[in-house]
């Protein structure tokens, strides 16, 4: 059955045994097609910001779990996927700007680091989002604070266990998602709690494991003070794509795209197939921006 009493403990902070959900990162199967026009076109007013991060805007304390499991209790999701409403897929406005970012997974098979990636992202001073997963974290404490202090990268959320997030149970790509409200906010707040620790400022972003989620979870992402983050373009598949691939998702992506693709896979052509990149992503004018660079969320 279920991992219930893993991610009960959860909420203390004790992560040990996380193998449970340990299944790498299933966004490795998301289909590579752009998610443009399936959420609510983005508020104007949110344009701002370039491509330097900008300090982060600190939202209201999150409610407490009670008042928010009352809140959402008996609400149905009717909606699956990555890119459910409430959830944003692109960047507020399009411009000359794309969003870069980099997913770490964790778990036994997801907790690798991709040093080609990381000297890129630092030799190029890039701008970028890195989803990173507690347990991702927890493998590599002392890369994730050299992360941290790079201004131009935005470390945010990729959940605790990396699971799929549902209020009911969903799966996605085998695994099962969380199953209630109350598991939706153990799933998002542990880590939200590790990453605040790391950066000094409560996260900002939420990437579900295997990006999945219904619109409840992510409503009850938005009221812990979190925005669930899928893409528009998919840059990696997981870090299967050859190089010559992901050089083509990236010079073919819209501007105002928000770029999915991974830090966590050494043995991917991810770095190569960005590095082949660009070139032609700078002669295009492109702007790499965090996701607060870009100011998606007002
Ligand atoms: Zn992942």
């Amino acid at each position: 059955m279920r991992a219930t009493p893993t991610r009960r403990a959860l909420l203390f902070g004790l992560l040990g045994g996380a193998a449970s959900a340990a299944t790498g990162c299933a966004d490795l199967g998301v289909s590579s097609v752009s998610n443009a026009g399936t959420t609510s076109p983005p508020r104007s007013a949110e344009i701002q910001g370039g491509a330097v991060p900008q300090p982060p805007l600190l939202p209201p304390p999150p409610p407490d779990p009670a008042t928010l499991i009352a809140r959402h209790a008996g609400a149905v999701p009717h909606e699956w996927g990555p890119a459910v409403t409430g959830t944003r897929t692109r960047l507020a406005a399009p411009g000359p700007r794309m969003a870069l970012t980099f997913d770490g997974c964790g778990g036994p098979r997801g907790s690798a680091v991709d040093p080609d990636l990381i000297a890129l992202l630092e030799r190029e001073h890039l701008a970028a989002t890195l989803f990173l997963n507690a347990r991702w974290i927890d493998a590599n404490r002392e890369l994730t604070d050299r992360l941290a202090a790079n201004p131009l990268l935005e470390l945010a959320n990729h959940g605790t266990m990396h699971l799929p997030l549902s209020v009911s149970g969903r799966s996605a790509y085998g695994i099962a998602g969380t199953a209630s409200v109350t598991e939706v906010i153990d799933e998002v707040m542990v880590n939200h709690q590790r990453l605040q620790s790391i950066t000094g400022v409560p996260p900002r972003w939420f990437r579900p494991g295997t990006a999945h989620c219904d619109e409840v979870a992510a409503a009850v992402v938005r009221d812990l003070g979190e925005e669930v983050v899928g893409f528009t373009v998919n840059g990696d598949s997981g870090a299967s794509m050859p190089a010559a691939k992901v050089q083509d998702a990236l010079t073919s992506a819209a501007p105002g795209s928000i770029v999915i693709a991974h830090l966590n896979r050494p043995l991917g052509a991810t770095a190569e197939g960005l590095a082949a990149a660009l070139p032609a992503l700078r002669a295009q004018g492109r702007e790499f921006v965090t996701l607060g660079g870009a100011g998606a969320l007002t």
